[in-house]
């Protein structure tokens, strides 16, 4: 038997097994705090700036590795090296040292919530959002004091990444072709761990409680990204089956990519548009690699994380025309800035919002940060001479943001055409379908744009009320709930009533179980991570339209979310076993049998 199982969420298919390394733990649960003699003092202050000095070394060095293509994240890591090089953060915690007589880790940690006053009170945004970078240095530095090191970093091989949580700024300092697979602590099925580990292709668990204080840096883990457990050090039979399952994982893996390139187009001839979700303008190959017809949702923000400064016109607009470029004609969705509530964690900094979620963030934040805004609208409709680019307004509740967000736009297509800049006037504007209020006025809202995307990650939060990164109410995470499903129905009828096209990007559209049941409301597109693409292909080329509307009208009848999963469950797991035993899927797995 293996010393720890702990179950949590697969978010990202497929079994890993190997060492464990902590990224980040929750340091503050670990810190002790200890009463010194004053004849230890001189000792104590000396422990803290060796800390310190050990971190910087350690930074430095993590910059000299970090390849050329991550180049505008070596910013964000000079700035952390300033920070330690600047003596105000040692010299406040040796201040509580010697007047307090605490331990170093202890004195940081005091010196770090001073800090973090100091900063809230100031008004400008920026300043204010510093106080995650200063927690991101303190923790490097918590780390040498508390003796976890870069030991295993510097191990040869590769590794698991075990982390309290996870933010995109955590991977930069990676050496991503090192890490076969993800588990965290914090994290929900649809928060950005999971999004990000499913682009990678690698296995990844969230919301396993406890991996704090039972897995050590070099312990043998199996992460199983398919039955949702992480085994720690486990025994010899363990490690077979697991070693068995990871073969046949990859033999499957191979079978699918076979297909990928073929039409998204059912027994019966019923076409759907497979799309890829994309981060980053260096996942293109994947998306082409995997079968992925165009790209439904490219998640602007992520070029604005990690960095001291805002990128400008002139690199947006390289970025987006290569883009377009390059998957020209094939269709490149355009989704201007979502930042906020879950897209801050632990580098940009949260606005001091007591809920994120429902803040400013998204449509939100742009329209009040008009000249960030313009800039990025520019920058699209620059692109948009060079292919076939679509634009996409995230988080709308109503007419007026919509108008206001295309107001904006047309500014930005006035300016560009007096400067003679060439542009693409009738580009597609689309909205995203992520509120419940949107979704109530599905009918109206169709009237102003040319396309829908419905963002599920988002409606499911917002319509059943749970945050999608809270690993406690994870568990009410039901994309097949009665009420998703009535919204989502919804919201396709309303836009092919008005004529409009509409797509579903939120993570359901990877999901084997819920696919069919799109299908039967007759979506027309679906977009996905580039890995999922071809697992979602085979499935919709083994499948009739006539049982998937069969299917669709026995659930919408259904009262209950487990009536809905038990149906679906029989119904497609009979059909599809092979496909469906390496998926992760969103729906309850206890609910699946397995
Ligand atoms: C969604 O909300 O479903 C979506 C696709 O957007 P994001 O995951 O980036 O919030
Ligand atoms: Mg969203």
């Amino acid at each position: 038997m293996a010393e720890s199982v702990i179950r949590g969420t697969p978010v990202s298919s497929g079994i890993a097994i190997g060492k464990a390394f902590f990224v980040n733990r929750s340091y503050q649960s670990l810190l002790p705090r200890q009463t010194i003699g004053p004849f230890q003092v001189p000792a104590e202050v000396a422990r803290l700036k060796a800390a310190f000095a050990e971190a910087q070394k350690e930074l430095v060095e993590v910059r000299k590795r970090m390849p050329k293509e991550l180049k505008e994240y070596k910013l964000i890591l000079d700035s952390h090296l300033m920070m330690l090089k600047d003596p105000k953060l040692v010299d406040l915690a040796a201040k509580y040292i010697r007047e307090l007589h605490v331990n170093a880790e202890w004195a940081l940690e005091k010196a770090v919530a001073e800090v973090d006053k100091t900063f809230r009170d100031i008004g400008d945004v920026y300043i204010r959002e510093r106080i995650q970078d200063v927690r991101v240095v303190a923790d490097r530095v918590q780390s040498r004091l508390i003796g976890r090191g870069a030991e295993v970093r510097e191990a040869p091989g590769r590794y698991i990444i075990v982390a309290h949580d996870l933010s995109p700024a955590d991977t930069v300092e990676l050496e991503l072709n090192k890490v076969m697979a993800f588990a965290t602590v914090q994290g929900g099925k649809t928060s950005h761990t999971g999004i990000m580990a499913r682009t990678m292709g690698l296995p990844a668990l969230v919301g396993v409680a406890g991996l704090d204080t039972l897995v050590s840096d070099g312990d043998l883990v199996i992460v199983d990204g398919i039955g949702g457990k992480v085994l720690v050090n486990p025994d010899d039979d363990e490690l077979a089956k697991y070693h068995d399952l990871e073969l046949q994982f990859e033999a499957y893996q191979r079978r699918i990519i076979r297909s990928s390139q073929l039409p998204a187009e059912t027994i019966d001839g019923y076409r759907v548009q497979v799309l890829a979700n994309i981060e980053l303008f260096e996942e293109v190959a994947a998306v082409i690699d995997n079968g992925g017809e165009g790209i439904g949702l490219f998640r602007s923000e992520y070029s604005y994380l990690n960095r001291a400064s805002l990128p400008d016109e002139d690199e947006l607009a390289e970025e987006y025309t290569d883009l377009a470029a390059i998957m020209a004609p094939r269709k490149v969705i355009l989704r201007t800035l979502d930042l906020g509530a879950d897209k801050f964690i632990s580098t940009f900094g949260r606005l001091d919002e007591a809920n994120p979620a429902m803040g400013l963030r998204a449509i939100r934040f742009c329209l009040k940060h008009p000249e960030m805004f313009k800039t990025q609208l520019r920058a699209i409709c620059r692109a948009s001479a060079f292919g076939n680019v679509s634009i996409m307004f995230p988080m709308i509740s109503g007419l007026r943001e919509i108008r206001q967000a295309k107001a904006k736009l047309v500014q930005a297509q006035d300016e560009l055409r007096r400067e003679g800049v060439a542009f693409n006037p009738e580009m597609p504007v689309g909205i995203m379908i992520e509120l419940p209020a949107a979704v109530m006025i599905a009918e109206i809202l169709a009237q102003e744009v040319d396309f829908f995307s419905i963002g599920t990650n988002d409606l499911i939060q917002y319509s059943l009320g749970i945050d999608r990164s809270n690993h406690h109410v994870s568990y009410l995470y039901q994309p097949l709930h009665p009420a998703a499903l009535r919204s989502i129905k919804h919201v396709v009828d309303a836009a092919h009533e008005a004529g409009i096209e509409v797509s579903l990007c939120g993570e359901v559209a990877s999901d084997p179980y819920c696919v069919p049941i799109l299908m039967g409301m007759q979506i027309d597109c679906i977009s996905l991570s580039p890995k999922a693409i071809p697992g979602i292909k085979r499935i919709i080329r083994q499948t009739r339209m006539e049982d998937c509307r069969a299917l669709l009208k026995e659930v919408v009848d259904c009262r209950t979310v487990n009536r809905i999963n038990r149906l679906v469950k029989e119904t497609i797991f009979k059909r599809y076993p092979e496909e469906l035993t390496f998926f992760a899927s969103l729906l309850d797995s206890d609910e699946l049998g397995g």
